[in-house]
């Protein structure tokens, strides 16, 4: 329905408001009309193009390739435009705007100079109603802000500003007309993008140029020119691979991701790479140089330094050098920039860079600027300080949704979407690119007609089947915030102070706002949601109301790409093989896997088993002992694996507790079969309680522990223990245990396939270890004893998506009922094999690290009680 009577002879009830005409308001209106919705765009500036229509400043250009910034939604638009540069201009990218706007007509439906100021749900109505600043009241089923991520400039937060009497210009809001600063002195505050981009061009015209930084920024040569030839070529040869590619991409433009770590490589590979890197110019390439820099630490701070030593060799005098090498935040945290010449800059006799970290502003003068220890004077200031990013445009419109709760009062601890592009408590309101999804981490073409068409599919859905309301779930919103802070926390980005955790702008909440997983996985969730008859939304009409509710990934992002991976090398099952291949396979994929981290000393031995000798490995902390010592037991179904099979989370655990890890191997099923493992687990805790001292621990601080059925014969080590009247045990940690036989409980239905260990490997396993009436015996399955009271303390980690996580929960409450101590970490998102897939499944860190946790305080009450 379309009601005439707005402004201008607009309509003002209309199937759909869009809020911006840029690259994203643009589109909508384009896809909107080929639906036969009525629609409108109002925006605020007085012409289309967003973001290139308010950021004229000197040196704006863009910072992917032009060839990939850009729509691709129709090939004839494609065909019909040459971009002259491989980073267009601001005018070029702005004329290429218009001429969008034009070509498809787009401007009679689009009110240009109107800011949207309130929008207010009207629940009888299942309507929108929107104000804007002139007072036009517009009634909408469906609200979108395409407000733009980098629209809302922050607000100058610096003493005296209002007192300047000079020139005062701001980058994001540049005159039309352009600005002249022949013979001018000027001062630059602030050095992000535009700043990089700008502070050249500024230079090369004023008298005086003094620039002031707060925070230094990572910046590449852009090496601007023509259009890169071989994308060019790639884009001829075949345009739809071309841009399906950049659509399942991790940022939005066709790459092969690298498999080199910056950690692991040799020197000489390490500095081809970057230098191949430096000298292309791209984003891309720079960010994924080594594919570890921006979850490694150390692997980040080999990058950053090269990138130091660039600013260094490039800036001649060495204490502006220094000033100009960020040191604050790892490399990439925050976007890198793209210069021309902005490092050479500061060697020129006008320019001046001003540190703010050691000389501080005290005020803005009518005249100029005084910092803590000196006094400028200026004919104009530039403030390119930056925005208030990605929800700064949406909560500045003062929105309303059901029971009269405003967007602002809801994200007022941070914002909280369903995949980025809605909210619950807000039906029909969506947001393009909004928080939590890819959006400034990527090519924002390509996430903008992503999510544009999502949406406008939406739209075409509800009305194919009578609804006229969406709106995520509580436990759909939920479950993806969680997931979007699962994808943070691998990463470096929050450890930085940067405009995507919201720390440019006081008092904004810190949070990791863009979705960090990549292009590609982000899309695939959107297919699937929508796929899944939109999967955690509800969907109401007329007729009625729809909700498939769930949760589209929960899954541990890292342990997503790690379960992907097996699927897609198509391996047999292992529960097919002989034992001797499983053993081989086994054998191959340890020697492929990282590490683990260093340990002081590694010792191989031998001690006396219940049947024979068994070998043994000990890993020995770096600083001096003697250290207490845990016993552990490695997984395998009791017929795969030894002493050193889980090397990398023996380490992980020697470094992480402090303590002696004595990993013992045992005899394997199916040449012993039960309770062969057993027995040889009792006597080997019983020799090394007994050489304590000699292995370098401290008598009486022992722990027994084991992974899968390592924890199972570790269990029953420790029963057998407490029957014996010794050795004393100070505590079990029973990571992901067999504890029961019985194959019947959910988790084994839930997990059955698809998440590496699966219920039919397992049968496997209890086949070649045990014969079925000696499965019930508590020395096979230790959950069945008759008592379980009077054992050591203990720590159980289960997995969710693990067939084992039911018999580990019904292990620790029967403890726990029993009067055992016990404390129960529940890995969320992980599988079986999580914890042991160390610096490959980093989410399985912060487990590791609680555990370890758990551990010295038991070792310490034991020391307070000794
Ligand atoms: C200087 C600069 C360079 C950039 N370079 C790149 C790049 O190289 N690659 C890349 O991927 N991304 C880049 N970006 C990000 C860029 O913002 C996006 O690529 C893209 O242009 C966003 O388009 P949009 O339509 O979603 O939002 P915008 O272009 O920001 O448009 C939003 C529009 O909404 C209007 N609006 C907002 N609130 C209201 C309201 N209440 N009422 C009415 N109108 C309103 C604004 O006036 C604005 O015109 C850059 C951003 C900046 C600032």
């Amino acid at each position: 329905m379309a009601v005439v009577g707005g402004s201008g002879g607009m309509r003002s009830e209309v199937d759909v408001v869009v809020v911006g005409a840029g690259f994203s308001g643009l589109y909508l209106l384009h896809r909107l009309r080929d639906l036969g919705l009525s629609a409108r765009v109002i925006e605020a500036g007085d012409d289309v193009g967003g973001t290139w229509y308010w950021n004229r400043y000197p040196g704006a250009r863009c910072d992917i390739p032009t060839t990939d910034y850009a729509y691709s939604f129709d090939p004839e638009l494609e065909a019909e435009w040459t971009w002259s540069e491989k980073y267009a201009t601001q005018p070029e990218i702005l004329a290429y705007l218009r001429h969008v706007a034009d070509r498809y007509d787009l401007r009679p439906d689009i009110t240009f100079s109107t800011p949207i100021q309130s929008a207010v749900w009207d629940e009888p109505a299942a309507r929108w109603r929107l104000r804007t600043e002139q007072g036009e009241e517009i009634s909408c089923r469906y609200y979108i802000m395409a407000t733009g991520c980098l629209s809302l400039p922050k607000v100058v937060d610096i003493d005296g500003a209002e007192r300047f009497r000079g020139e005062v210009y701001f980058t994001s809001r540049w005159p039309h007309q352009g600005v002249d600063f022949t013979g001018k002195r000027v001062a630059v505050i602030g050095t992000g993008s535009s700043g990089i981009q700008s502070i050249p061009l500024i230079a090369a015209q004023s008298a005086q140029l003094t620039v002031f930084q707060r925070t230094p920024n990572f910046s590449i040569p852009a090496h601007n020119g023509p259009a890169p030839t071989e994308r060019l070529a790639a884009l001829a040869a075949d345009r739809a691979a071309y841009r399906q590619a950049a659509k399942w991409s991790r940022g939005g433009a066709p790459g092969e991701p690298t498999m080199l770590s910056a950690l692991t490589s040799p020197e000489d590979v390490r500095r081809e790479r970057f230098e191949a890197a430096w000298e292309a110019g791209e984003l891309f390439e720079i960010i994924g140089v080594f594919n570890d820099i921006l979850v490694n630490p150390a692997a980040n701070e080999i990058v950053a330094e090269m990138i130091r030593e660039k600013i260094r060799s490039i800036v001649r005098d060495p204490e502006t050098a220094e000033s100009l090498c960020p040191k604050d935040h790892p490399f990439a945290t925050k976007r890198p920039c793209l210069d021309t010449d902005y490092f050479q800059t500061y060697n020129l006799a006008h320019v001046r860079l001003v540190d703010l970290r050691k000389h501080p502003i005290a005020t803005i003068t009518e005249s100029g600027i005084d910092t803590m220890d000196e006094s400028f004077e200026f004919d104009s200031i530039v403030y390119a300080t930056g925005f208030d990013a990605m929800t700064g445009a949406i909560v500045a419109v003062d929105v309303t949704g059901r029971d009269g709760v405003t967007l602002e009062e809801k994200w007022a601890n941070g914002p909280s979407t369903y995949l980025g592009l809605m909210t619950a408590g807000f039906p029909n309101l969506f947001a393009i690119t909004g928080p939590g999804s890819p959006s400034v981490l990527s090519n924002m073409a390509v996430s903008i007609e992503q999510h544009v068409d999502w949406v406008v599919n939406c739209l075409d859905h509800l009305r194919t089947h009578g609804f006229d309301t969406i709106e995520p779930t509580e436990m759909a919103e939920a479950g993806w915030v969680q997931h979007v802070n699962d994808c943070g926390a691998i990463t470096l980005y929050p450890t930085a102070n940067s405009w995507y955790m919201g720390a440019n702008v006081p008092g904004k909440p810190r949070v990791f706002l863009p979705y960090v997983g990549g292009v590609d996985v982000y899309r695939a969730a959107c297919d699937e949601v929508a796929a899944k008859g939109y999967l955690g939304f509800t969907l109401t009409g007329p007729g009625g109301s729809q909700c498939n509710d769930g949760v589209v990934r929960r899954l541990q992002p890292d342990v997503a790409m790690v379960v992907d991976l097996m699927a897609s090398m198509g391996l047999p099952p292992m529960e097919s093989m002989s034992v001797e291949e499983a053993r081989a396979f086994m054998d191959v994929s340890s020697a492929q896997r990282p590490p683990g981290p260093e340990v002081g000393e590694i010792v191989d031995g031998v001690l006396p088993g219940a049947g024979g000798e068994l070998k043994y490995r000990l890993y020995r902390p770096a600083d001096p002992g003697p250290h207490p010592v845990l016993v552990y037991f490695h997984g395998g179904g009791w017929v795969l694996g030894s002493q050193e099979s889980d090397d990398p989370l023996c380490r992980d655990l020697c470094v992480r507790s402090d303590s002696v890890i004595v990993s013992v191997d045992y005899r394997h099923a199916p040449e012993a079969r039960f309770p062969a493992a057993a027995d040889d687990a009792f006597a080997a805790v019983q020799w090394i309680a007994a050489n304590a001292i000699e292995l370098g621990g401290i008598p009486g601080q022992l722990v027994v522990a084991g992974w899968s059925a390592g924890a199972n014969v570790a269990a029953v080590a420790c029963q057998l223990a407490r029957d014996a009247g010794g050795p004393g045990i100070l505590g079990q940690v029973l990571l992901a245990p067999v504890t029961d036989w019985d194959m019947s409980r959910p988790s084994y239905t839930e997990n059955e396939e698809g998440f590496i260990l699966t219920a039919g490997l397992m049968r496997w396993f209890w086949d070649h270890y045990a014969d079925p009436a000696d499965r019930g015996n508590p020395k096979a399955s230790p959950l069945r004893a008759a008592d379980l009271s009077d054992l050591p303390p203990a720590l159980i980690v289960t997995a969710e998506f693990d067939p084992l996580r039911d018999e580990g929960v019904a292990y620790a409450e029967a403890m726990a009922a029993a009067g055992v101590p016990v404390r129960h970490l529940r890995a969320r998102g992980h599988i079986h094999t999580s914890l042991t897939m160390v610096d490959l499944i980093l989410s399985g860190a912060s487990v590791r690290a609680e555990m370890a946790d758990i551990l010295r305080e038991l070792f310490q009450e034991a020391l307070s009680h000794a």
